[in-house]
């Protein structure tokens, strides 16, 4: 269990109570915690070093922290991000996953759930890097090792959330997998806590993958979970 040592966090976050919890707690559970009050600093440090995970607040006090997660994007930062924010609603939780966030926790979390979702950030990022294999499922192509989906000779444009979702359904192909099985397979979580984060995830997968001209992949069973097309 000691995979998370030496691992190196950058902590967004300027509400001076919770950095200071937040980083003492990161730093008790084994972790190096870097930490940015603001967007600036926040960018700057990301340039500079090299991160295993990202914790980012969307609320800063100089720029708000989609548009910083966007921008560290664009500088070719590829590290999860785990974004916290007072913001709960689902089109602000669309939004950040949208632009790059992997994970989404809402304020006030409990630090237990903290630490879970991070491990499983780290977790994917590093199982991620051990399986060489491509999974393929009629035209839909996935490069586990390149992390690189593609259906036919269109790549995909997929958040490193939408493609682990994607690569456990493909790994899955033809059998029904529930929300509950996603939740705990894909996000860690074992108890089902009370988060759409999956029907989120998947309605902006289906519109990445399922494009106008490719068959449809994804199917919905309505009260039961999800099922991904094998032939
Ligand atoms: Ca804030």
């Amino acid at each position: 269990m000691a995979y998370h040592r030496m691992m190196r966090l950058l902590l967004v976050e300027d509400e001076l109570e919770i950095q200071g919890f937040l980083k003492a707690s990161l730093a008790d559970a084994g972790y190096v915690v870097d930490v940015a009050g603001d967007g600036k600093t926040a960018e700057g440090l990301a340039s500079a070093k090299s991160y295993d995970a990202l914790i980012v607040d969307l609320g800063l006090p100089d720029q708000d922290g989609i548009d910083l997660i966007l921008r560290l994007r664009q500088l070719g930062v590829s590290s999860p991000v785990l974004i916290l924010s007072a913001r709960r609603s689902v089109d602000d939780r669309v939004r950040g996953l949208e632009q790059g966030g992997d994970d989404y926790l809402t304020k006030p979390f409990a630090l237990a759930e903290l630490l879970a979702r991070l491990r499983n950030l780290l977790k994917r990022k590093a199982s991620a890097a051990e399986s060489p294999t491509i999974l393929r499922v009629v035209d839909l192509e996935l490069d586990l090792l390149k992390r690189r989906a593609s259906r036919g000779d269109e790549v995909l444009s997929l958040s490193p959330q939408e493609f682990s979702l994607l690569e456990y359904l493909c790994r899955h192909a033809g059998r029904v997998v529930t929300r509950s099985m996603l939740l705990a397979e894909v996000w860690g979580m074992r108890i089902q806590p009370d988060t759409n984060v999956v029907d989120v995830h998947i309605y902006r997968l289906r519109g990445k993958v399922d494009t106008e001209g490719h068959e449809p992949l994804i199917k919905t069973l309505r009260g039961v979970g999800y099922v991904l097309k094998d032939r």
